[in-house]
């Protein structure tokens, strides 16, 4: 930006070399996380278009979809989530066409910002800020990550739940779902929660998939793909895998059969 006062270059010198020590002493070059290498399996990371806010830097398209993240996200972190996504839309080009067609987008933040930094969820309560991932509906049609988790640097859960498979999961059932699909989600929690299926590993009923219809299917979509932090204490050990969530609930059984790809495939953490 053009100063006003005409300052010198060899003033400007000055002030930036005062803004490089000051750097140099605040954040040590140590704290810097190592990035893992790109790979050849997703497409290459570029500048997002110019309708995005100025937070996001960095940008994955994934059929239409953008895959967003901030500066400091690494390059392979987007093509993780890229990969995610691509595999739980692998059998629904319509829910795909849907989610486009609304604006449907997903970012991920790096560890140094929080879910109040991500744009499209700034005006959550502070409360909120720590928390690692949430989705909005179709008027907010954003499922923000975060990256800790997705690559797994610094994430208690990594290896044990993947946020992105549950919030991808909200963003399926809020935004991308035919109306008859999202009735029958309805009605199979309610006859979950009316048989006091999936009660918590500890403590009292309700687990946390037992809150209300978005958990139960989120929490759902993480145990078909085996995503789940199942042995947690407000989990159920019925949320395990899909074949144990199968043998215990047939009815959100059936609605996913109808959703996702069956077969073997891990979500990516490298
Ligand atoms: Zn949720």
């Amino acid at each position: 930006m053009k100063g006003k006062t005409g300052r010198s270059a060899a003033n400007m010198g000055v002030v930036v070399g005062i803004l490089a020590i000051s750097w140099a002493v605040s954040v040590p070059a140590a704290a810097k996380k190592a990035c893992p290498a790109t790979r050849s399996d997703a497409p290459l990371v570029q500048s997002p278009p110019a309708n995005y806010p100025a937070f996001y830097q960095k940008y994955v398209n994934a059929n239409g979809i953008a895959i967003l993240g901030d500066a400091d996200v690494c390059d392979r972190s987007l093509q993780l989530a890229y990969l995610i996504i691509s595999h739980m839309l692998y059998k629904r080009g319509d829910i795909r066409e849907t989610l486009v067609a609304r604006g449907a987008h997903i970012a991920v933040y790096s560890e140094g910002n929080t879910l109040l930094s991500v744009p499209e969820f700034a005006s959550l309560p502070a409360a909120k800020k720590d928390t690692c991932g949430v989705t909005g509906f179709v008027k907010n049609p954003t499922s923000a990550v975060c990256e800790t988790n997705l690559i797994g640097i610094n994430d208690p859960f990594h290896g044990r739940a993947s946020e992105l498979i549950h919030e991808f999961g909200h963003l399926i059932h809020n935004v991308g779902m035919d109306k008859t699909t999202h009735d029958a989600v309805t009605v199979a929690y309610m006859h979950a929660r009316d048989q006091h299926l999936f009660t918590p590993n500890q403590g009292s009923p309700p687990s946390y998939a037992m809150s209300n219809e978005m958990e139960f299917f989120a929490m759902a979509t993480m145990a078909w793909f085996s995503a789940a932090n199942w042995n947690a204490p407000f989990n159920s050990v019925h949320e395990k895998d899909r074949t144990a969530q199968a043998t215990h609930d047939p009815e959100i059984d059936a609605i996913l059969k109808d959703i996702y790809p069956e077969g073997d495939w891990q979500y990516p953490k490298k």
